[in-house]
C-alpha cells in the first residue's frame, strides 16, 4: 500500500464480504427471504434455492477476480483448513470453459477427513467427512499472493456425524442458550423477543519481530516461541511501551492490518501496544458468537500475513519469551436478544432489576459448578507458562463483580433482599477547564479471570493463540444448563415473584464461594481459594479431565452439544496435541544445542585457551588469570550443557516411544519438561559469557527491543 493511499473506511468495509446487503442485492426477493427463514429459524435449505445462491455468489466472487472457491472450517488442530475448487467445469467443443458453481457445492463439501485430528472417532480407512455450510456466517472472497478465493465458512463432521471441529459444537451451543434464554425471558413477561443471541468481542494480544532476526531463531521457526534467551538488561519494567506511541513501522504494519480485515468486514477497532516491548493488541466490535470466532481466525491469519509484507513476523504464541510477559486473548461475552436487549446490563439500579438478578446469580451458579470445566477450555500447551505466572489470572476461577454488584449480592446474601445500588461519584480532576464526570459505578480489575465489565463478562484465560470457540461452547451450554435449571424451577411456582425472590437468594448464597473481588495475582488469593474449595488447576494435563467429568457430559449431552464419544475423543486430541508440542519443543533444542551453541562455546573455549598461551609466550609473567578463569567457568557450564543434552536426547527418546495417550503427556510434562529447564540454564548463562559474535543467534534485547 503506498504511503499516499487514503480512503474512507466506509468505502472500503465489507467489500469482500457476500454479506446481507449484497445477497438483497443480488438474489431473487424469494430467495433472499427463504434464506432468512433457514438463518432466522434453523430450518433447512433445499437444493433449488441453494443453486440460486451459489449462482450468485459464484457471479460475485468472479467479479471480486476469485478463480477458487473454498470451504473455510477449522478442524481440531488449531487453524482453519481449506481445500480449493476452482470454478472451471469440463472445457466445451470450442476449448472454452464455464465458470460454475452449484448448489450442492455451496452446500457440502467432502474433503479427506484421514488427515484431521479425529480423537479416534474415525479410523483412516473411513476417512469420510463433511463440511456443510454454515449460513449464518457470510462468504467471503480473500484476495492475496495466491489469487483470489472464495471462501464459504462450513462445519466438519464425519461420516457418521460427529463433530470433527469448532464450528459444529459452537452451533449447537449457541442453539442452546438461545432456547433457555428465551425460556426465562418468557418467565418474565417478555413475549416480543425471538431470538437470543451471544455476543463476541475478542481482544488479540500478539508479538511482532524483525523477520531477519527471527529467521535465524530455529526455536521461533519451529515452535513459535524461544527456547533458549538470557533476559536484556532492560525488560518490561519502566512500563514504557504500555500505550505507548506506535512506531511507524508498526504503525504501517496495523494499518495495513486493519485494511485487510474492513475488507473482510471485521470490524477491527482498537489497537495499541501492551505491555511488554514488541507487544500489541487488536480488538474488533463484537459480533454474534459464530462469527466472532470466524473472525478471530481470520484476523490471526491475517495479523501472521500482512507481518511478512512489512519485513515482520506476527508471533501468536502464548509465551514466545520467558521472563516477559505473555500474550492472551481477552473474551468478552454477553447475551442479546434480536431485540436489542442485553440480558446483562444491570441498568441504573441493578437492586431492583430482578431479571438481571436472575441472570447474574445463574451465571455464579455455572462457574462455580463448571470451573474446571472452564478452566479447561482455555488450556492450551502454550497457556501453561502463563496462568498462575503473575500476568495472566491464576488458573483458579473466580468471579469478579465489582463494587455496586458486590454490594447488590452482600445485601442478598445477609438480608435476602437487596434494597439499594451503589451509584457512581462525581469525578474532579481539579482544573476548571477539564469538565467533571460520573464514574463508573465499578472501578476495573485487571487480575481476575471472570469479571464484570458494565454490560458483560471479561473470560481473560483464553491463550492468544487457541480458537475462541471452546470457550464459548462452554460459557454457552454451562450458562444455559443454569436457565434451564432455574426454569425448571420457576415455571412450576404458584407464585412467581416469591419464587424468583428465593431462587436468587439461594443461588447468590450456594455459590458466594466463586466471587472474588481482590487482586487475583497475590499468594493469599491462592491459599484462600483454596480454603474455599475452588479448584487451582495448574497444567493443561491436568485441566482436560474436566472434559469427561460426569457433570460436564451430563451439560453437554442434555443440550446436544457434545455426545460422550465426542467429548472422550476431544481429550484424546488434547493429549496428544500436549505431547507432540513438548516432543517437538524438545527436538528443537536438541537440534539447536547440538549444532549451533555448543559448537559456538567450543570455539569460545578454544579462542581463549589460545589467548592465554600466546599473552604468555609474549609475556611469561602476564597476568592471564581472567582469561583462565572464563575458560574454567565456560568449560564448566558447558560440561553441564552437554550432560543435560544427552539425557534430554534420551528422555526424549523415550517419550516419543510411548503410546499416545494420557500417561504420555503427563511423562512429556513431568519428565521433559524438566530436562529442558536443565538444559536451557547452562545455556542461557552461557550466553551471557561467550562473545556476541560467536553467540550462533540473535538475544532477547535484538528480538524485543529492535523492531
Ligand atoms: P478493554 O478496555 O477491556 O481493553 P477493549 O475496547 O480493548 O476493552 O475491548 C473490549 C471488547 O469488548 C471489544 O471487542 C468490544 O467490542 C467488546 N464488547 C463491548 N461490549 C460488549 C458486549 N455487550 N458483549 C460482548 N462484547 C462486548
Ligand atoms: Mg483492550
Amino acid at each position: 500500500m503506498s504511503e499516499k493511499e487514503y480512503y474512507n473506511v466506509a468505502d472500503i468495509f465489507g467489500e469482500n464480504v457476500f454479506n446481507d446487503a449484497v445477497m438483497q442485492e443480488r438474489l431473487p426477493k424469494k430467495v433472499y427471504k427463504k434464506l432468512h427463514e433457514v438463518m432466522e429459524e434453523g430450518r433447512e435449505l433445499d437444493l433449488e434455492t441453494a443453486d440460486v445462491i451459489a449462482h450468485e455468489m459464484k457471479e460475485w466472487a468472479i467479479e471480486k477476480g476469485a478463480t477458487h472457491y473454498t470451504h473455510w472450517f477449522q478442524p481440531l488442530t488449531g487453524v482453519t483448513a481449506e481445500k480449493h475448487d476452482s470454478f472451471i467445469t469440463s472445457p466445451m467443443p470450442n476449448g472454452k470453459v464455464l465458470m460454475s458453481f452449484s448448489g450442492k457445492e455451496l452446500i457440502k463439501g467432502e474433503p479427506d477427513a484421514s488427515s484431521f485430528p479425529s480423537g479416534g472417532l474415525r479410523a483412516t480407512f473411513e476417512a469420510r467427512g463433511y463440511t456443510a455450510w454454515d449460513c449464518t456466517s457470510p462468504a467471503f472472497v480473500r484476495q492475496d499472493a495466491a489469487g483470489a478465493t472464495l471462501c464459504i465458512p462450513t462445519a466438519f463432521c464425519s461420516y457418521t456425524g460427529e463433530a470433527l471441529d469448532q464450528k459444529t459444537p459452537l452451533l449447537r451451543s449457541m442453539e442452546a442458550i438461545n432456547e433457555q434464554a428465551l425460556r426465562l425471558l418468557r418467565l418474565f413477561g417478555n413475549t416480543t423477543s425471538k431470538k437470543v443471541t451471544p455476543s463476541v468481542g475478542p481482544e488479540q494480544e500478539y508479538f511482532l519481530v524483525d523477520k531477519q532476526k527471527y529467521l535465524q531463531r530455529k526455536d521461533l521457526i519451529f515452535t513459535g516461541r524461544t527456547l533458549f534467551g538470557a533476559m536484556p538488561p532492560k525488560g518490561q519494567e519502566m512500563d514504557d511501551h504500555y500505550f505507548g506511541a506506535i512506531r511507524e513501522r508498526v504503525a504501517a504494519y496495523m494499518r495495513d492490518v486493519n485494511k485487510e480485515l474492513w475488507k473482510l468486514g471485521v470490524s477491527a477497532k482498537t489497537q495499541h501496544n501492551e505491555v511488554a516491548p514488541a507487544q500489541h493488541e487488536l480488538a474488533p466490535i463484537y459480533a454474534e458468537c459464530n462469527v466472532a470466532v470466524d473472525h478471530n481466525q481470520l484476523t490471526m491469519e491475517t495479523l501472521k500475513k500482512v507481518a511478512g509484507r512489512h519485513g515482520l513476523r506476527c508471533l501468536l504464541h502464548e509465551k514466545p519469551f520467558a521472563g516477559v510477559n505473555g500474550s492472551g486473548k481477552h473474551n468478552n461475552w454477553s447475551i442479546t436478544t434480536d431485540d436489542g436487549i442485553n440480558l446483562l446490563d444491570p441498568g441504573a439500579t441493578p437492586h431492583e432489576n430482578i431479571q438481571f438478578l436472575l441472570v447474574l446469580t445463574c451465571i455464579l451458579k455455572a462457574i462455580d459448578e463448571h470451573a474446571a470445566l472452564l478452566r479447561a477450555s482455555a488450556a492450551d500447551v502454550g497457556n501453561d507458562h502463563r496462568l498462575g505466572a503473575n500476568e495472566a489470572p491464576p488458573a483458579i476461577l473466580s468471579v469478579y463483580l465489582g463494587e455496586q454488584l458486590g454490594d447488590v449480592l452482600s445485601q442478598l446474601i445477609s438480608t435476602g433482599t437487596a434494597t439499594h445500588s451503589l451509584s457512581g461519584e462525581k469525578l474532579e480532576t481539579g482544573v476548571k477547564t477539564l469538565p467533571d464526570f460520573l464514574k463508573d459505578a465499578t472501578d476495573r480489575n485487571r487480575t481476575s479471570p471472570f469479571a464484570f465489565t458494565g454490560n458483560k463478562f471479561e473470560f481473560r484465560m483464553v491463550g492468544s493463540k487457541a480458537s475462541i470457540a471452546q470457550p464459548n461452547i462452554v460459557l454457552n451450554t454451562i450458562v444455559a444448563e443454569a436457565f434451564s435449571d432455574a426454569c425448571d424451577i420457576l415455571e412450576k411456582a404458584d407464585d412467581f415473584e416469591l419464587a424468583v425472590h428465593d431462587l436468587i437468594k439461594t443461588y447468590a448464597n450456594e455459590h458466594q464461594r466463586v466471587v472474588f473481588n481482590g487482586n487475583g495475582y497475590s499468594d493469599e488469593w491462592v491459599d484462600e481459594a483454596e480454603r474455599r474449595g475452588l479448584p487451582n488447576i495448574k497444567s493443561m494435563v491436568d485441566a482436560i479431565p474436566a472434559y469427561t467429568a460426569p457433570e460436564s457430559v451430563a451439560a453437554f449431552e442434555k443440550f446436544n452439544v457434545f455426545t460422550k464419544k465426542e467429548l472422550e475423543s476431544r481429550v484424546e486430541i488434547e493429549y496428544e496435541t500436549y505431547a507432540k508440542t513438548i516432543n517437538i519443543e524438545a527436538r528443537a533444542m536438541i537440534d539447536i544445542a547440538g549444532k549451533q551453541i555448543i559448537p559456538a562455546v567450543i570455539k569460545y573455549t578454544a579462542n581463549l585457551a589460545g589467548s592465554i598461551n600466546s599473552v604468555k609466550a609474549a609475556c611469561a609473567d602476564a597476568d592471564v588469570s581472567a582469561q583462565a578463569e572464563l575458560l574454567k567457568e565456560s568449560s564448566s557450564l558447558l560440561a553441564e550443557a552437554k550432560a543435560a543434552l544427552t539425557k534430554l536426547a534420551e528422555v526424549t527418546e523415550a517419550g516419543s516411544a510411548m503410546e499416545e495417550g494420557r500417561d504420555q503427556a503427563v511423562y512429556y510434562r513431568d519428565v521433559v519438561k524438566g530436562a529442558m529447564d536443565a538444559l536451557r540454564a547452562p545455556v542461557d548463562k552461557l550466553e551471557m559469557i561467550v562473545d556476541k559474535e560467536l553467540w550462533p543467534m540473535p538475544s532477547y534485547g535484538d528480538l524485543i527491543f529492535e523492531v
